[in-house]
């Protein structure tokens, strides 16, 4: 069996492996490397612009050329930077995922041979690959562990999980990937992006705790919010707070828009009759018009959700700052920014430069209402025993992140080389 990193293994980013039998390789997701990206050109829609040679030589999608004879595409979860680069290049053969991915996927990037499965059930591809999701906690809907029963053996893919044993829209099935592991796993290939942080990613519902505090603490001017657009059970615990104050909620952005659209079509969100919203550019303009229109108390009526957490200039709020919109902030508006910014140097550019803006406009900030969707060092310890792998493959990370994943396998009796293998991108390691 050969394992071949064709993305995400030098960064986080792009994630793409290729696993290879009998000159036959399964690709397991197909993401974009955003803030590569913005680098070069601020707008995603402007990806299509460009060569795929030059977006590879951008890392900013997977080096497609590093796998050969690739029979199937699976898809974890419905991150961009595990399905993006769907967008730029549509592979040919089947692309294989949940059904809620499946539907991000064609909304976004339409054409493509999708196909989606429930948890548990089995996709066969060829007589030596079989694909099965298994149910885990991210921060998206529908996020899943990928089993690839292969004629080789067992390979596990966990990229991206957390375990959330109170979330309100996943549950991780513990007992399957217990059986999984009882069974054998040949190989785990696994997310490395925090695993140097101690102890265990906190649960959604301290976000819960931390967002009503606020709410119910500001008493004046417009409150407007923002957090990432798949985020669909925090958007959820958002809208239901919300609620309870009166206010008229009102989303606000394009994703934000399509994103809970998809989550409502599944049943995993019920915006209340109330809520507005709205995602095209003329109807962003004309909502924000009538709300900087509004008196004081009028205004303090309404709560907006908007996209632009991580301050990206073509998003929602800071193009509000920028005042391409009639809108101005008012001295107590408050923004509760339910996201922390992803610490890559383009984002926390933006965000900094957001937040100034903000600030010098009059509004108030509150900040870091948010936990992570990724496993820290304790989580990760409890996958790796419930499934003992033969093997290792730490994935999604730069170097430091992934040797952070080494030094926990050692401590679970992992030996580098012999069982734990590191890649970087374009390589490939046979076991
Ligand atoms: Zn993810």
């Amino acid at each position: 069996m050969k394992i071949t990193a064709a993305g995400g293994y030098d960064a986080v980013g792009r994630n793409m492996t290729g696993v290879t039998i009998n000159n036959e390789t399964v690709a397991i997701d197909n993401g974009i490397r955003l803030d590569a990206f913005q680098m070069y050109d601020g707008e995603t829609h402007m990806l299509q612009k460009y060569k795929k040679k030059d977006l590879i030589d951008m890392r900013v999608i997977p080096d497609y050329d590093s796998l050969r004879n690739v029979r199937a595409q699976v898809i974890s979860h419905g991150h961009l930077d595990h399905v993006g680069a769907l967008g730029v290049v549509q592979p040919s053969v089947p692309i294989i995922s949940t059904h809620y991915t499946a539907e991000i996927g064609r909304k976004e990037y339409n054409r493509g041979n999708y196909y989606s499965c429930d948890y548990n059930e089995f996709f066969k591809v060829s007589p030596d690959f079989e694909v099965e999701f298994v149910e885990v906690t991210h921060s998206i809907p529908k996020s899943s562990i990928v089993i690839l029963k292969t004629s080789e053996g067992t390979v596990v893919y966990a990229c991206d999980f957390k375990f959330d044993d109170y979330s309100e829209i996943a549950r991780t099935d513990y007992e399957k990937l217990k059986k999984i592991g009882r069974e054998g796993v040949y190989a785990l290939i696994v997310e490395s992006t925090r695993v140097k942080e101690r102890g265990r990613t906190p649960g959604e519902r301290v976000v819960r705790e931390k967002f009503r505090e606020i709410i119910e603490f500001i008493d004046k001017g417009l409150v407007i919010a923002t957090t990432f657009s798949t985020h669909i059970e925090r958007i959820r615990m958002i809208m239901d707070l919300v609620e309870k104050t009166g206010k008229i909620p009102v989303v606000i952005g394009r994703s934000l828009s399509k994103h809970t659209g998809i989550a409502e079509q599944f049943g995993i969100l019920d915006l209340s009759p109330n809520a507005r919203v709205y995602g095209s550019g003329k109807a962003i303009k004309n909502m924000l018009k009538i709300i900087n229109k509004m008196n004081k108390n009028e205004r303090s009526d309404y709560f907006l959700l908007v996209t632009g957490s991580q301050g990206e200039p073509q998003s929602v709020l800071p193009r509000m700052v920028n005042k391409e919109f009639s809108f101005n902030f008012q001295r107590n508006d408050s923004v509760i920014f339910c996201a922390a910014t992803i610490p890559v140097p383009i984002n926390k550019t933006n965000r900094y430069i957001l937040e100034s803006k903000l600030e010098s406009q009059g509004a108030r900030i509150f900040k870091d209402v948010h936990v992570s969707g990724h496993a820290s060092r304790e989580d990760h310890r409890k996958l790796l025993n419930l499934l003992s792998p033969e093997h290792i493959i730490p994935c999604h990370g730069d170097m430091v992140m992934k040797g952070s994943y080494v030094g926990l396998a050692a401590e679970e009796g992992y030996e580098l080389n012999k069982n734990v293998h590191l890649i970087n991108n374009g390589l490939s390691v046979e076991i």
